[in-house]
């Protein structure tokens, strides 16, 4: 039925959104793992706006909860 199983709904650019500069396969593959990738032409910094539902609360820490 379906030929294309996209199991990967992630949407990796191709090329830098910022100059067009095409990103390699393995800057893509870069891009996907780090979820961040600088482009070597224009130094625009890309990133995935898909945020996981990782909501780290390192700032939490800041309870006072000082050491005895
Ligand atoms: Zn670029």
């Amino acid at each position: 039925m379906a030929e294309e199983s996209i199991s990967q709904s992630e949407e990796i650019p191709e090329a830098c959104p910022h100059c067009g500069n095409k990103l390699s396969p393995w800057q893509q593959v870069l891009l996907a793992t780090d979820r961040a990738l600088v482009c070597k032409k224009c130094w625009y910094r890309i990133i995935l706006d898909v945020i996981p539902t990782a909501k780290k609360t390192d700032s939490d820490k800041s309870k006072n909860e000082g050491p005895k």
